[in-house]
């Protein structure tokens, strides 16, 4: 029995205001659990596998809607693609330019320059690029 002070995914999409579909809240815990910043094709791949029904065109359906309540964030890299991030906390993204790897940088609330004082701020991203320890050998 799993303790009540956690709060599940099917929560989470309930208090998002969302209907709970098999396919949502396998796509949503998918993101939780895998911090790779996939995109909808690596979902579909991995998902696929245990999930025969599942389409490519309801992962885009899924996400984009997660997206919509807030419950994940979409992210553009800088080669264009559309990834996926299940932490929705403040962070930063690395891109390594070799590989395509997306790194999770963390930089706190006080990363905020001076300039944005007293702005209410809805939303941040930081993605910075180059090549990662691994492709520099
Ligand atoms: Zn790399
Ligand atoms: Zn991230």
């Amino acid at each position: 029995m799993k303790p009540s002070s956690e709060t599940t995914s099917q929560d989470r999409l309930r208090e998002a205001g969302i209907r709970i579909t098999g396919p949502r809240l396998r796509i949503y815990e998918y993101l939780q659990t895998h911090r790779t910043h996939p995109t909808c094709d690596v979902i579909y791949r991995d998902l696929k596998a245990k999930d025969e029904s599942l389409s490519l065109a309801s992962v885009y359906n899924v996400t984009e809607k997660l997206a919509e309540v807030g419950l994940i964030n979409e992210l553009i890299s800088p080669d264009g693609q559309k990834h996926y991030d299940g932490i929705i906390d403040f962070h930063g993204h690395f891109f390594c330019k070799e590989c395509g790897k997306i790194m999770d940088v963390s930089c706190g609330k006080d990363f905020i320059p001076d300039e944005l004082d007293g702005v209410r701020l809805d939303s941040m991203s930081l993605i910075m690029s180059g090549v990662c320890r691994d492709c520099l050998g």
